[in-house]
């Protein structure tokens, strides 16, 4: 097989677990597999080197921060290539230029556009466990870019959809994908299979083992995914296509995201052109709105009510001020969380929502909002509630089992 291994920076921390890293190398290329191998900086470093633009200028210029940040995966990844060669393997190091990895010239937020696979090819041929320094690459005149923070993810997802790898694997320091937060629900179970879509409603939410851009770059590509803990043997979680997975749960896991705020705003005029008005405004400010509930009007008005990100409430009281005059009231509330259940398995089953009602009820748990798609169910309920709400869906599913 052809794997793309990513281990992230808590993985290559210091010496010793880089070192740790190439006995796990070294393992799968005994068990006879060609191996790219993508690595993060050292844990912290990249905030480091980041640091020492800003000791200069507060706002640095892009492309000299770009050559500076690069240099934490460069060190990882030569510092890897050493320790494999030391072990007796056949091992190089490529920077993203090395690595063929072309991207826009967006400096510190770059695009990949294309992968040059050509030196890749030729050297796999030859047998060499390739390591590739993540997070960067080059625009096609040469200048040095970086993809984001935690944008390594991205480079492994890359270059497994361009080599068309059979497995992309992300090493972190967790098993992998979980049915709740553990930290909440103990109980939590670690998931085996999981596809692309119910990944996103998950991570969106606060499952954070990978970036959102990370899965949809998979999905795109058509690249097996897997993350797995570096400090152990575990399976880890795959993530792949709807159609791989034989047995569906009708839940998958249970999401939390206590980062909200609620917009009420409260008679406004019920009339063509208002929401077209107000979300407009917002939306001209950046700002994401998330779920909308309208009431039905009565005498010419109506109630309109909505969620935006926690950091974004200041921005949204001063894009609404110029509504006051023309409504009863805007209240905000910051107060609140949204609890999402999420499965495709609910495509093909009734009764999920209800249950989930039915659960929150008996906890005596208000909910203030709810939306739906084909496989989520979402809640908007007081904050303080949040996590006895996640323990009580968790066990209505039966995800402990
Ligand atoms: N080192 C980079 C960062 O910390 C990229 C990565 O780790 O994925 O953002
Ligand atoms: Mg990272």
């Amino acid at each position: 097989m052809l794997i793309v291994q990513k281990y992230g920076g808590t993985s290559v921390g210091n010496c010793e677990r880089i070192q740790n890293v190439a006995t796990r190398v070294a393992e799968s290329k005994k068990a006879g597999h060609s191996l790219i191998v993508v690595v993060s900086a050292m844990s912290g470093e990249t905030d480091k080197l980041l640091g020492y633009t800003k000791f200069f200028s507060k706002l640095p210029n892009e492309r000299e921060m770009d050559m500076v940040l690069s240099a934490g995966e460069r060190i990882t990844s030569a510092l890897l290539a050493i320790a494999l060669e030391e072990l007796g393997y056949k091992a190089i190091s490529l920077s993203g230029r090395g690595a063929g990895m072309i991207t826009d010239s967006s400096h510190t937020k770059a695009r990949i556009q294309m992968i040059d696979t050509l030196r890749l090819n030729e050297l796999l041929a030859k047998d060499y466990i390739i390591v590739v320094a993540g997070f960067q690459g080059v625009t096609s005149k040469g200048e040095v870019t970086t993809l984001g923070r935690g944008g390594s993810d991205l480079s492994a997802v890359a270059l497994a959809g361009a080599l068309e790898a059979d497995l992309c694997e992300i090493y972190t320091d967790v098993d992998g994908v979980y049915t709740t937060d553990p930290r909440i629900e103990p109980k939590a179970k670690k998931i085996d299979k999981i596809s692309y879509d119910e990944m996103l409603e998950l991570a969106s939410m606060g499952a954070k083992v990978l970036l959102n851009r990370s899965v949809e770059m998979a999905k795109k590509l058509n690249v097996n995914l897997v993350t797995r803990n570096s400090f152990n043997h575990n399976e880890g979680t795959l993530i792949t296509k709807e159609e791989l997975i034989m047995e569906h749960p009708i839940v998958s896991g249970i999401a939390l995201d206590k980062n909200q705020a609620r917009v009420s705003i409260c008679n406004v005029e019920d009339r063509p052109g208002i929401a077209a008005e107000i979300f407009g405004k917002l939306s001209e400010a950046n700002i994401n709105v998330d779920m909308i509930v309208q009431t039905i009007g009565r005498d010419g008005k109506t109630d309109l009510d909505f969620t935006i990100p926690e950091v974004e409430l200041e921005n949204t009281k001063r894009v609404l001020k110029s509504f006051e005059d023309n409504v009863e009231s805007i209240d905000y509330d910051s107060e609140i969380a949204k609890v999402s259940i999420v499965g495709v398995g609910m495509k093909s089953h009734s009764g999920v929502a209800a249950k989930a009602f039915q659960g929150l009820a008996e906890d005596n748990i208000n909910i203030m909002m709810i939306s739906t798609s084909e496989i989520k169910i979402s809640m908007i309920i007081k904050l303080k509630y949040s996590e006895l709400a996640i323990r009580t869906l968790h066990s209505i599913y039966e995800l402990e089992k």
